[in-house]
């Protein structure tokens, strides 16, 4: 079968198109720095965080001195539902597939209770998108603190909303506050998970004529650090990770970049000072700015621009919707997915084939119904067996069916818990795509697990997407 993909290329190393990308197309490539151009262990990373928002909250007057980050608590891509201390995860249409109160399972049946007629609607402030590994530590201190709330324990009676604020305010001082930062700079081996191949695949970009621009949220002090950790000594003798890039915009506040115009500053590279300018100049170092003034200043515009980032929001869907850039979506999980779905793969083959075996005998059951129905009302064309027969044969199905459905659940749960036991997989919602994966294929025209996987798609060549595929195509074969 045609394959859009090169035969060399390991899955989980690929690019993966949405929408066919041209390489030879794209004149500049803007990247993002953390978790897109710099892999942090998350755990460290989050479970560092998490402390420092964990001693903001207990100065507030919380009980938390006993809480441990647990990083399998929450992925990304799930949504808190701030007005019932919910945690979410939905199919691409919105609906809840599956829920947690605090830091328990939602029984199903509540589940269906609460979300029957809800749906998770990320456009209305209640709902929050769990966009990057950053949110990771948010979601976890959320759904600890809803327990405390509900056995009464906190330091006043506060609704959910009000908690989630909280959160989110402390951990958005933690990341400002230069402490954090500082513990990572100073000691980058236990953050970092340095991947030499990606100095490679910029190195061959930019000596293919692509222009490179560093576009990050994080300020100059940090970006220099760890850049020059990750980078430097894996290009060649005499440049250092600056040389790569045209210009370097850091402390950027995407999404607003994208969106609004916004003050610029020189940086003065070596002490870090900032002085306003009114445009971009030659192979500098920059602080805020906006996407328009950098495409005046590259004489480039829309879809002659590549921008990669992990963030779903900020890097890709304003991105794409505002400026039309062509996007690049990174999302390391899929490596450790594919893995464990390759692994699947003879169970879900099984899965599949039970569920085939289901489908048969339900129609079955449906046709034997029917013509008990036509029987006793009198109707249509008439079966062949008495209704006696029809019955004791709804009956031999029904059975049939329901050890079926002990074995198709056993193995759909073991499917809904690959990768994270609470969660699924990433992309997927039970049978379905995940809101994620909606979002993904919406915003993101391609999207791989690193950005070395540009080694194995040149910047010469078409990253193709494979024909979409419709619920009423023929099956193949
Ligand atoms: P980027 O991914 O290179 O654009 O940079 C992300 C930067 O945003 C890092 O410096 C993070 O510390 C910072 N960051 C992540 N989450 C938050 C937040 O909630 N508030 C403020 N800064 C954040
Ligand atoms: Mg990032």
């Amino acid at each position: 079968m045609y394959s859009p993909m090169p035969s060399t290329v390991p899955p989980s190393r690929a690019i993966y198109a949405n929408r066919t990308l041209n390489m030879r197309a794209i004149k500049a490539i803007g990247y993002d720095m953390d978790y897109t151009l710099i892999h942090y262990k998350m755990e460290e990373w989050e479970r560092r965080a998490y402390e420092h928002l964990r001693l903001r909250i207990a100065d507030l007057g919380w009980p938390v001195d006993d809480l441990e980050f647990d990083p399998k608590l929450a992925v990304r891509g799930l949504i808190i539902d701030t007005e019932l201390g919910n945690v979410v995860k939905t199919d691409r249409f919105g609906y809840v597939r599956k829920a947690f109160h605090g830091t328990s399972p939602l029984p199903f049946a509540d589940q269906k209770a609460v979300y029957a007629r809800e749906l998770a609607d990320l456009s209305q402030s209640r709902w929050v998108f769990l966009n990057t590994f950053f949110s990771i530590s948010e979601a976890c201190m959320f759904m600890q603190l809803v327990d405390i709330v509900d056995a009464g324990e906190g330091p006043r009676a506060v609704g959910y909303a009000d908690l989630y604020r909280k959160v989110r305010e402390n951990l958005d001082e933690a990341h400002m506050e230069g402490e954090l930062k500082g513990e990572i700079a100073a000691d980058p081996d236990a953050f970092v998970e340095v991947d030499p191949e990606v100095p490679l695949a910029l190195l061959d970009q930019k000596a293919s004529g692509k222009r490179l621009v560093l576009i990050t949220n994080s300020e100059w002090p940090y970006t220099r650090d760890m850049m020059s950790y990750a980078f430097d000594r894996f290009l060649p003798p005499g440049q250092t990770w600056r040389s790569l890039f045209e210009i370097v915009l850091c402390a950027a506040r995407k999404p607003a970049f994208f969106m609004n115009r916004m003050p610029l500053f020189s940086v003065d590279e070596p002490t870090g000072l900032l002085r306003p300018v009114p445009r971009l100049g030659k192979e500098e170092t920059y602080a805020g700015g906006y996407a328009a003034l950098l495409e005046r200043h590259l004489g480039l515009f829309g879809d002659e621009i590549l921008y990669v980032g992990d963030h779903l929001f900020a890097d890709v869907h304003v991105t794409k919707n505002i400026q039309r850039w062509r996007t690049a979506l990174v999302i390391r999980e899929l490596e450790g997915e594919h893995e464990a779905l390759e692994e699947f793969a003879p169970r879900q083959l099984e899965l599949s084939s039970l569920m085939w075996e289901k489908t048969q005998k339900e129609q079955l059951m449906s046709e034997a119904r029917i013509g008990v129905q036509r029987l006793r009302a009198g109707y249509g064309p008439m079966p062949k067996e008495s209704e006696k027969e029809l019955l004791s044969r709804c009956d031999a199905i029904r059975e049939e069916l329901a050890e079926l459905d002990g074995r198709v659940s056993l193995l759909a749960r073991e499917a809904g818990g690959l990768q994270n036991e609470h969660w699924g997989v990433l992309m997927r919602a039970g049978n379905d795509k995940s809101n994620l994966a909606r979002q993904v294929e919406r915003y993101a025209d391609v999207y791989m697990s690193r950005v070395s996987n540009f080694l194995h798609h040149t910047p010469f060549g078409y990253i193709r997407a494979p024909r979409g595929s419709l619920p009423h195509d023929p099956l193949p074969g």
